[in-house]
């Protein structure tokens, strides 16, 4: 918060997902300011105090007002849509969820209450606008459905006062520098190099279970001056996972624990290796397509007789249905006949499989019961099975496979669609009214490059574990 109130600059830029999600936020608030035609709606440009613009407008005592800002006690909130109740307002929020969550937006509309409160207007009803997932069409009366959220606000108002209090002081001045509260959120944060330095892979943040959210253990190794895990003695940490993640940075070895051969072992050929990519949207991807409804649109797969077959690709992907699902399920089933394991990458294709069955694809219930059947997590076996000390407390793909093969370093990043979210936002160029046909053709050659190097992946990590098991 204190780099982004003085130093935004510092931060790293916004990535397209970032972007993408933002975009999103701003595409739901616009269809959801159609049950509000009454409100006033405040107009932020280049030169405008935003505050003084939104005082402006309230000073006409509108029924409504939408997208103002206001400013009391040193803090600042950006409101939805404030409206006319009784003598107060109603203060409704806008979200892309599918629920109330009661500690996440109780917080944010407990926020925006006190500031608003501080600042003259008395609030009577707090709301959350979210999207309606029974949603069958993208009528906004339907699309939108409301929450009475004050009570998840004032469970939150202890919580949002102390920090208000903790965090405050900070935000007068750029020379007062909160302490960092190092933890699972600094791997990813924009910040990181100018707040953190440079980060190698011995640095505190990539000790597992800092990564897991157990920021104290952070917090307080920090404050210490203890940055690096040389810092840190072995028995300081609690969890056997960060002492071994410790070790294996100090001896810059990777530590095979035990069991590794034997879940290697387990796997019965000819497996089938798949990767899914799936697609949701907050609003209806298609006409009769519910709002957040899961719709898989490609799977890549290899057969191996065993862990050092090669085999030719095999994919399916379809840009062109509104609801891809039957066509994917079916294919599956298809493809996967004969084989006597099924090997993925983290549960998600199990889940994605099971959101399917619950909403009667044909073909999903079957696809589902094999995959629980014949399922190898390999996500699972690396992360019981090794420690590696360049792992950074992770365990996805694109983490392990050039920790573990040096070679495929870089390999994502040649491509064009280099990760999940970016098959996302290729799904959806490649969807728009207006691509045309050769485009689509190119989005599709992304997304297969993409998805099947997902598959190679695998298969090389297997190689390179069943190597390290018997070494
Ligand atoms: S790197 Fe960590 S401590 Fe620093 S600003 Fe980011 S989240 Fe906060």
């Amino acid at each position: 918060m204190h780099f982004e109130a003085f130093f935004p600059a510092l931060g790293a830029k916004l990535d397209d997902e970032d972007q993408r999600l933002m975009m999103l936020g701003q595409e739901v608030e616009r269809r959801a300011m159609a049950l509000f035609p009454e409100a006033a709606v405040i107009e932020r440009a280049p030169g405008l105090d935003p505050v003084e613009a939104t005082l402006a407008v309230l000073e006409d005592e509108p029924q409504a007002a939408a997208q103002g800002t206001l400013a009391a006690g040193g803090r600042e909130v950006r409101f939805d849509v404030l409206r006319r109740f009784g003598d107060a307002w109603e203060l409704i929020e806008i979200k892309s969820a599918s629920r109330l969550d009661d500690s996440r937006h109780g917080a944010d509309l407990e926020f925006q209450r006190q500031v608003l409160e501080e600042a003259g207007l008395p609030i009577a009803s707090l709301q959350l606008c979210r999207i309606n997932p029974f949603a069958r069409s993208s009528d906004p009366l339907e699309l939108f459905a409301f929450d009475d959220a004050a009570a998840a606000a004032r469970k939150q108002q202890k919580r949002v006062e102390a920090a208000a209090k903790d965090l405050l002081p900070f935000l007068k001045s750029p020379d007062l520098e909160p302490p960092r509260r190092v933890g699972a959120r600094c791997r990813n944060c924009r910040f990181q190099e100018p707040c953190l330095g440079p980060v190698g892979r011995d640095h505190i943040i990539h000790l597992p279970s800092i990564g897991h959210g157990m920021s104290r253990l952070g917090e307080k190794l920090f404050s210490e001056g203890r940055e690096r895990m040389a810092d840190v003695p072995e028995e300081r940490l609690e969890k056997e996972g960060d002492r071994l993640a410790r070790r294996a940075v100090l001896t810059g070895e990777p530590i095979i624990r035990p069991g590794l051969k034997e879940a290697l072992d387990r796997i019965a050929w000819p497996a089938f290796f798949v990767d899914f990519e799936t697609f949701q949207h907050p609003l209806p991807a298609a006409p009769g397509v519910q709002p957040n409804q899961v719709l898989p649109f490609q799977w890549s797969a290899q057969m191996l007789s065993g862990p050092e077959d090669r085999a030719e690709p095999l994919d399916f992907i379809d840009l062109e249905s509104g609801d891809p699902s039957e066509g994917f399920c079916r294919s599956l089933l298809a493809a996967m006949a004969g084989s006597r394991s099924v090997v993925f990458y983290s549960d998600y294709e199990v889940q994605t499989l099971a959101r399917l069955a619950r909403r009667g694809v044909p073909g999903a219930e079957e696809a589902a019961d094999l995959f629980r059947g014949l399922g190898v997590d390999l996500e699972k076996i690396v992360k019981s099975g090794i420690v590696h000390p360049d792992f950074r407390g992770r365990s996805s793909i694109k983490v392990v496979l050039p920790a573990l093969e040096p070679e495929f370093e870089g390999r994502y990043k040649s491509l064009e669609v280099q990760h999940g979210g970016m098959a996302v936002m290729a799904y959806e160029q490649a969807r728009r009214p207006l691509t045309t046909g050769a485009e689509r053709d190119e989005w599709r050659r992304r997304l297969v490059e993409y998805c099947r190097l997902d598959v190679e992946a695998m298969a090389v990590i297997l190689r390179a574990l069943n190597r390290l098991a018997i070494a």
